[in-house]
């Protein structure tokens, strides 16, 4: 590696320009060189917005461009994988948003080139990142509430107009893929387990220009018995968002936890009542460029590997399917 991380940006999208370009300046010796997109005009606005000093519409340039060290593809889903693909042939290390393609296979070879080619393969799943995930981990190993048995996660909101595009016009799109994911990446990343079996019902409500769901009902069996209930939507306005984690005698009750800000507060519940657990917020992005930027150093593993963004991936398809067959589906994750 050289001293300074260069960064490529696949993608003049919304979560970067959010998100990640301030997440990825928030890193020491970390800079932005370029950004891509299809449309030039685009590209450079985008660039003098951002204060990003090159803009590209070829991927080929920005690939062979040797100041760019990794890459963020932010792109809509469906374009992933060949970007992650020609990203890996050329040496790039690749933060890659979810899902990370729309099938497993896609998924697999994603993972599997940068696995050939000796990069590190990131998911850019969001939610781990919080402190109080975190904090809700380290309870769960602790023992804290002993054995847990049933999760409620509520992760319903209204989709705001100016993302009211792919989300539910094209294929790639659809409130599971889009954000149901990261509650199944989170509840894995919580609970130490992985979900093995799943049923659910969706709804198009609101956003019926598609044939893209606009809301979920799931439940999901992990492989220590425990049993989750998702709610996801985009259609609901007042909606709060949280998880609460039973176990016989005790409950973890945490709220405005599923959301992009470092917000939220964690609740222990016993017999007595509801006891506040302290919570040291940070930027769950700036979080997840540190331990990108750490893995790059060969000093950890990113937030999330390709791996847990292909096993999220495979739970979301398997939603899918059981909402369209009206069946109980068991995870493939291969
Ligand atoms: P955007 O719609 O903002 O951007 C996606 C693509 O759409 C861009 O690459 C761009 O193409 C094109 N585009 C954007 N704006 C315009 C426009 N005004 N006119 C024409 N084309 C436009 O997507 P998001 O930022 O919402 O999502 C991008 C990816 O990030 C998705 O994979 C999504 O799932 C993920 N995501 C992840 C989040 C997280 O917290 N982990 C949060 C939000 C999204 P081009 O580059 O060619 O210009």
């Amino acid at each position: 590696m050289t001293k300074t991380v260069g960064w490529g940006l696949i993608g003049a999208s919304n979560v970067a320009r959010e998100w990640i370009i301030d997440a990825i300046r928030a890193q020491p010796d970390n800079e932005i060189v370029t950004v891509l997109s299809s449309d030039n005009d685009r590209a450079a606005n985008y660039a003098a917005e951002n204060n990003i000093p090159h803009h590209c519409t070829q991927l080929e340039a920005l690939l062979s461009d040797d100041r760019i060290d990794a890459v963020y593809i932010s792109t809509t889903n469906e374009l992933h994988k060949q970007q992650a693909l020609a990203a890996a042939a050329a040496g790039k290390h690749i933060l890659c948003e979810k899902p990370l393609a729309l099938s497993l296979n896609d998924a697999r070879d994603m993972i599997d080139a940068c696995r050939r080619a000796g990069v590190i393969m990131a998911t850019n799943h969001h939610l781990r990142n919080a402190a109080t995930h975190h904090e809700i981990r380290r309870m769960l190993r602790d023992n804290v509430i002993g054995k847990p048995l049933f999760i409620r996660v509520f992760h319903a909101n209204y989709l705001p107009p100016h993302l009211q595009g792919w989300r539910v016009n094209n294929a790639g799109g659809g409130v599971i893929l889009d954000s149901t994911i990261h509650d199944i990446d989170t509840l894995r990343f919580l609970l130490d387990a992985e979900p093995v079996s799943v049923t659910a019902m969706t709804q198009s409500a609101l956003f019926t220009a598609g044939d893209q769901e606009d809301g979920v009902m799931a439940i999901v069996r992990f492989d220590n018995g425990a049993i989750a209930q998702i709610h996801g939507a985009y259609s609901v306005k007042v909606a709060p968002g949280g998880i609460e984690i039973y176990s016989t005698d005790k409950a973890i009750v945490a709220r405005n936890v599923m959301s992009q800000r470092a917000i939220g507060q964690v609740f222990l519940r016993d017999a007595e009542g509801e006891h506040e657990i302290p919570i040291v917020h940070e930027n769950l992005y700036h979080r997840a460029l540190r331990a990108f930027n750490k893995a790059l150093r060969k000093e950890g593993e990113p937030a999330a590997t390709g791996e847990d963004g292909l096993r999220s991936l495979a739970v979301a398809l398997a939603i899918k399917e059981a909402a369209q067959t009206g069946c109980q589906r068991e995870v493939q994750y291969a």
